[in-house]
């Protein structure tokens, strides 16, 4: 029996859900074509160890391990980012219960938080995520600034909430305009999806 592989999860919600903050032709683009290439990619590097491991030979591990990380990076970061986006009208807004108290008791409040979340996602250099993150070691959130999938990574923290700054996540709707995507997409969290990524 072949090993098990990484799969392209479908997205949760119909390709125009989104708009008119992410283009059904975007999204589409987005999903069936860049998260698509992280998991062949993560596939192709699991089939190429499992074929060097059957020969007996051995393989750059420094370049594949490396390469390993960019592309599970890029697939684990795409699962989480369409998980917590919702359909435009049934989500945004201010974050209450358990998420909500987390944020302000942090941030001091949700527009604090807003801010500097919206700042990290702005400054990201070249292509990466900001993230909120848990760390199990205080019990409290981070803000995380991820560059390409897979740079300044803390391993154990938990990722909350995610917002992909490639420029393919906002190009073809907001050209160069990323600070316009980043204010538009607030309008598309899903709360209720990231409260259940607490502890
Ligand atoms: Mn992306």
């Amino acid at each position: 029996m072949a090993e098990k592989l990484y799969q392209l999860q479908p997205l949760p919600y119909d390709y125009n859900a989104l708009e008119p903050v992410i283009s059904e032709g975007l999204l589409r683009l987005h999903h069936d074509k860049h998260h698509a290439a992280y998991v062949n990619g993560a596939n192709a590097i699991l089939q190429k160890l499992d074929k060097a491991r059957k020969e007996g030979v051995d393989l750059d591990l420094k370049a594949i391990t490396k390469e390993f990380s960019f592309h599970f990076g890029g697939l684990f970061l795409h699962e989480r980012f369409w998980q917590n986006m919702g359909p435009a009208g049934k989500a945004g807004g201010e974050p209450s219960g358990k998420i909500g108290d987390v944020i302000s008791k942090e941030f001091g409040s949700f527009s604090r938080f807003k801010k500097e979340f919206s700042m990290v996602a702005n400054s990201v250099e070249g292509s990466g995520w900001a993230t909120l993150s848990y760390c199990g070691h205080t019990e409290r959130p981070v803000l995380t600034q991820i560059e390409k999938h897979n740079v300044n990574v803390g391993p154990q923290q938990r990722v909350l909430l995610v917002l992909d700054v490639w420029e393919h996540a906002y190009y073809l709707d907001y050209k160069n305009d990323r600070a316009k995507f980043v204010e538009n997409w607030w309008n598309l969290v899903n709360w209720d999806a990231v409260e259940k990524r607490l502890p």
